[in-house]
């Protein structure tokens, strides 16, 4: 499922470009285009669901290889032994900005700790 005006899925079908880091069948990576840590990549499905909220039973393989993407993303970046964040940001109060949920992976530098 694609939504037209949606930018996330604009990038899915090369509408938008994208630094791409990872893509197999049901996942894409791409730097953010605002990063905020110097390692800053973002992890989508490419099937288009809003938020955390809208995850169902049936994404739950997805939701398996979206974490995992996560992980060889920060392999990719050569961080997985230093370390690095991994944030999904749902609604107002989360500042999240694109609904199409994502994973942000965060890492290259020593982060602040949350909390
Ligand atoms: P959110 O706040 O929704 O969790 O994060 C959305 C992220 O998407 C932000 O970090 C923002 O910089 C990034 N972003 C927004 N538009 C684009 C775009 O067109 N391309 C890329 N690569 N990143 C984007
Ligand atoms: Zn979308």
């Amino acid at each position: 499922m694609h939504d037209p005006d949606c930018i996330f899925c604009k990038i899915v079908r090369g509408e938008i470009p994208a630094d791409v880091v990872y893509e197999d069948d049901d996942v894409l990576a791409f730097k953010d285009i605002s990063p905020q840590a110097k390692i800053h990549t973002l992890i989508i499905p490419k099937t288009h669901i809003p938020t955390l909220n809208a995850l169902q039973e049936e994404h739950d393989a997805l939701a398996g290889k979206l974490l995992r993407a996560a992980a060889k993303v920060a392999k990719i970046h050569g961080v997985e032994e230093d370390g690095y964040r991994t944030v999904i940001n749902t609604n107002a109060d989360a500042g999240q900005v694109v609904f199409h949920v994502h994973v942000h992976v965060m890492g290259g530098q020593p982060l602040r700790k949350m909390g």
